[in-house]
């Protein structure tokens, strides 16, 4: 299990055309997505977020109405007021928490998220690979991305290519 953030993000860099043709492997093989639902929990169980707090800081957390209302009901702030104080419109994303590059999401706090319990639905959801609806095989998309920034998918999708006989080297 590999959590170092420096080495993830090298071995995720340099995985990512590996990992995209493992994203096909899986789109054209069979697999039992109980088993792989079960790799994915055991490494999210070694992992601790707490200490990680890695896609706080490098990724954006988009937004739902519900998480809105939440959000500025937890700080007892009139909606108009959050959305102009702590969000903006990307035209990939849409609505999302602001961020700044050098310390992350506007409600990090060193590692710690300084709303946890009302976070948005896509920070709870986060990786993304036990929650959300969406299927296994739609969610692959965004896997190589993330194998660069977060241990959970980094080792997840090792985990994977072994339990499903990818081979690395073929093309
Ligand atoms: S709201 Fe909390 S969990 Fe979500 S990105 Fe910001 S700090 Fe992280
Ligand atoms: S979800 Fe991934 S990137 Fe985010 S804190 Fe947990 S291990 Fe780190």
């Amino acid at each position: 299990m590999i959590t170092d953030l420096i080495q993830i993000r090298r071995l995720g860099e340099q995985k990512r055309g590996e990992n995209e043709r493992f994203r096909r492997h899986l789109k054209t093989h069979d697999f039992v997505e109980r088993r792989l639902r079960h790799l994915a929990e055991e490494t999210e169980a070694q992992v601790d977020c707490t200490e990680c707090a890695n896609c706080c800081k490098v990724a954006t957390a988009r937004l739902l109405a519900r998480d809105v209302d939440r959000l500025a009901k937890l700080l007892r702030l009139p909606e108009a007021r959050f959305l102009k104080e702590y969000t903006t419109k990307t035209e990939d994303e849409g609505l999302v928490l602001k961020r700044d590059e050098a310390t992350g999401c506007v409600f990090l706090s060193g590692n710690e998220c300084t709303v946890y319990e009302t976070r948005p639905a896509s920070c709870r959801d986060f990786p993304h690979m036990l929650r959300g609806s969406a299927s296994l095989q739609a969610k692959m998309w965004d896997f190589k991305d993330r194998a660069v920034y977060c241990p959970i998918v980094y080792n997840t999708l090792e985990a994977w290519k072994v339990e499903t006989g990818f081979s690395p080297a073929a093309k």
